[in-house]
């Protein structure tokens, strides 16, 4: 027997109707990238929406064609988020920060019909025109017409302002409705090895994750919070903050592209901020601006939500003790929507002391409801939850993708409906996960595994250190070891047993790093992840060369 209750599609344009009607006051504030700041309501976001549709079918967009962003998180950006999807069509928002050459092969890989860009891009849309030629048909810029670049396109391909597209569209679109599995957006992975793949979410599986990652043990958005996600919406849709705040009616505050700590300290102020989430490097330059800064203080934020990768304990200490502010830990990624667990305390952590919270708080947290884990052995065999045992982290649930973009359905699951997330895990009787590694980072030393994020938040304890990097390097006698590189704090000196003595009673002696590097700068993703494969290139066989 089937249940006797409405039944209505779930929609994307369905909760920017829902923050126009019933907190269209609700501010969406940016800092635009060319500095000056805008501010206006999520009705206004809506009215303007469904103008920009209407200019996209100007252009000729129809349903199911893919529609690209070079953009920063600003309130046009916002407008495609919604535009686009609207109509049938798909947002495909590209990360700028990109190599041009990987630019280039993900437009035409998404064969995208329209690119729209922000001016600090021009310089990119120059440089991959002549490559995408054979698929954009028109660039819009991002901005005024005072501020239209004169930029130099192949023929054929057209140059556009966004506001006098927008000025010159109407305004009479009504949102349509159809069926809730067509795909609303593209985002590709960061692509640490091999080609970027593209990762196509779905009106539903978006207001899934929308709902999910709002609960009050997850982002618990407010209509009375202001929230500032640093998070791009150029990669993982910003955590899904663009679609939560809509529906939740919580004000947007846009930073751009100025994500420095005095930028952020500002705009946080300022802008009277409650909320905000980014990845941990942004969060270590807020923290050393503030520091360096007599008197600085952090006046509305109540929590810093931070994920994309581990976070070092020392920052959410510091938060914590010196600016009032809990950091709290999210995990996911782009397959995922991207958010998967949320770390929020349960009963059961009632009790515990200082070093147990401690600890705590460093995991990534419980899974949200709609999505379920496990983890496994090299056999496939599920490993016990007592947070001891780590293996293979899988998951499975309405916001994971199936397969990538292109490819066939299901295609990226394993035989049981499960996708395995290349991370390594362990996962508490209370169900917290905790990453300990990607699979491809874990060190085998002697047939046993050693976590390099372990070693790695260890060593950024250290009051000289900046940043490490800790990576598997080939050994004679036991397969592989750990090699720790470290970057130290601007000034400083330190030397290889300094940085080791901060390992003393906190791990297993056989853990204990090799051989410390102490290096100027580490390299990084084009999404700020530790570049691993590049140290690794550059120093797997050191200890081979030079054993100690
Ligand atoms: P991306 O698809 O670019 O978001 O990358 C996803 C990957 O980032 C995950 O598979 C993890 O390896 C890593 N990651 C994301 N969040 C965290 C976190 N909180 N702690 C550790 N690693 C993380």
């Amino acid at each position: 027997m089937l249940g006797l209750m409405q039944s209505q599609p779930l929609m994307i344009s369905a909760v920017l109707k829902h923050a126009a009607r019933h907190h269209g006051a609700a501010e969406i504030v940016s800092k635009n990238v060319e500095g000056d700041i805008d501010r206006y309501t999520w009705a206004d976001a809506e009215r303007r929406s469904r103008r920009l549709v209407r200019a996209l079918q100007a252009l000729g967009v129809e349903a199911g064609d893919r529609v690209g962003t070079l953009a920063m998180n600003g309130y046009r950006h916002l407008e495609i988020y919604y535009a686009a999807p609207g109509l049938g069509a798909i947002c495909h928002t590209v990360n700028p920060r990109l190599h041009p050459d990987d630019i280039g092969y993900i437009v035409n890989h998404a064969g995208d019909k329209v690119l729209f860009a922000e001016t600090s891009f021009n310089a990119v849309v120059t440089a991959i025109a002549p490559a995408i030629a054979g698929t954009v048909k028109t660039v819009v810029m991002m901005t005024s017409p005072a501020l239209m670049p004169a930029l130099d396109l192949p023929a054929g391909m057209r140059l556009v302002c966004y506001d006098d597209l927008i000025a010159g569209a109407d305004e009479d679109y009504v949102w349509p409705e159809f069926d809730e599995n067509t795909a609303s957006a593209l985002c590709y992975t960061s692509g640490t090895t091999g080609r970027p793949k593209g990762v196509l979410y779905s009106h539903r599986s978006t207001i899934l994750h929308a709902y999910g990652v709002s609960v009050a043990d997850a982002l618990a958005l407010r209509a009375v919070d202001r929230v500032l996600p640093v998070v791009p919406m150029f990669h993982v849709n910003a955590w899904g903050i663009p679609y939560a705040a809509a529906m939740t009616g919580t004000s947007l505050i846009m930073p751009g592209r100025h994500l420095d700590g005095p930028s952020m300290h500002k705009l946080l102020n300022d802008e009277r901020v409650t909320m905000t989430a980014g990845v941990p490097t942004v969060w270590m330059g807020l923290l050393q601006h503030l520091r360096a800064t007599p008197g600085a203080k952090l006046d509305t934020v109540q929590r810093i939500m931070t994920g994309g990768s581990a976070c070092p304990p020392l920052l959410i200490e510091a938060f914590g003790r010196e600016y009032g502010v809990r950091m709290e830990h999210g995990w996911g990624m782009t397959e995922i929507s991207p958010v998967g667990t949320y770390n929020r305390p349960k009963p059961a952590h009632a009790g515990l002391d200082e070093a147990g919270l401690e600890h705590l708080t460093l995991k990534q947290g419980r899974v949200l409801p709609g999505i379920d884990m496990k983890i496994v052995n090299d056999a496939g065999e599920e490993l016990p939850w007592d947070g001891v045992a780590f293996g293979d982290l899988k998951v499975r649930g309405s916001w994971v993708a199936s397969a990538y973009y292109g490819d066939a359905p299901g295609s990226a699951l394993d035989a049981d409906g499960w996708f395995a997330t290349g991370d390594v895990a362990t996962i508490d009787p209370n169900g917290m996960m905790e990453i300990t590694d990607r699979s491809k980072d874990v060190i085998k030393s002697g047939g046993e595994w050693i976590s390099s994020i372990t070693l790695e938040n260890i060593a950024v304890s250290h009051p000289d250190i900046a940043e490490a990097a800790v990576i598997a390097a080939r050994h004679a006698k036991w397969d592989e070891r750990p090699l720790l590189i470290v970057v130290p704090v601007k000034g400083a000196m330190v030397t290889p047993e300094s940085v080791l003595a901060i390992y003393e009673g906190k791990i297993a002696k056989w853990w204990l790093p090799d051989r410390v590097l102490v290096v100027d700068e580490l390299p990084h993703t084009a999404t700020g992840k530790l570049q691993k494969n590049t140290l690794r290139a550059r120093y797997q066989n050191l200890l081979l060369e030079q054993p100690s």
